[in-house]
């Protein structure tokens, strides 16, 4: 039997290995993609150190969320579509939300976050495959979503994530993420504190890392597949 502390090992040395090949120096985060999966293979990647955990599901998220309250080093990332009848839980609930990518969510996001809490960090989702089926914003709505989430007292707007299509292609998967960078480089001309770009999973993270990804989310490859 294989682990979660030598998976995560794994992927903490795939990660290594594609800093070195692309000359990275800063660090690359590596979000622990825990969707669907129980409380005790979560507990077990805590025990082995690893501390951000990323969630698709509302209803099931926030029981983790509660139940992992007592290890208050955790930092909880929301990654799934976001309805707006659900933004509170996430508001209440959530350090970081990376699926933003409407001004209406960001709205209520900001009005639902509690102000004895720290301001909600945001990272808005581009489509950058203009994918009619994926969720996420074209690229040409960034600009006006990132200075609504700026103007926003209880947002912090920390960068920009993406969910590639799945191809077989290697061109043009490159090409996503540059282009995604390239966004991230222009928003980040504007709006300087803005410091995460998230790209890259269990499939793609070696070209993820290589175009510039400051943080990939990892699921399968920790915990196993999924149903
Ligand atoms: C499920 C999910 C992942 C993890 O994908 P794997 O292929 O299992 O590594 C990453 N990002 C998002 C937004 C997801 O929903």
């Amino acid at each position: 039997m294989v682990t979660i502390a030598e998976r995560l090992n794994n992927a903490y040395d795939r990660i290594a290995k594609a800093e070195q090949n692309s000359h990275k120096t800063d660090p690359v985060q590596l979000l622990a993609v825990s969707k669907t999966k129980p409380i005790e293979l979560i507990q077990q990647a805590y025990d082995a150190g690893q501390r951000l955990f990323g969630e698709s599901y509302v209803q099931e998220a926030v029981d983790k969320v509660t139940h992992f309250k007592q290890c208050r080093d955790i930092e909880w990332h929301f990654i799934g579509p976001i309805q707006s009848n659900k933004s509170r839980h996430i508001a209440e609930h959530f350090s970081w939300v990376q699926s933003v990518d409407r001004v209406k969510i960001a709205r209520r996001l900001n009005e639902q976050r509690p102000t004895n809490l720290k301001p909600l960090n945001v990272l808005i989702q581009v489509n950058i495959s203009e994918d009619e089926n994926k969720s996420g914003c074209l690229p040409a709505e960034v600009q006006a979503l990132a200075d609504f989430i700026h103007d926003s007292k209880q947002l912090s707007l920390r960068g920009l994530m993406t969910i590639t299509a799945k191809t077989d292609d290697l061109l043009i998967q490159k090409q996503y993420f540059q282009q995604m960078k390239d966004c991230f480089d222009r928003l980040k001309a504007q709006y300087p504190q803005i410091d995460t770009l998230s790209m890259g999973m269990s499939g793609d993270l070696e070209p993820a890392v290589a175009a510039g990804a400051t943080m990939v989310r990892i699921g399968t490859d920790i915990f196993g597949q999924r149903q």
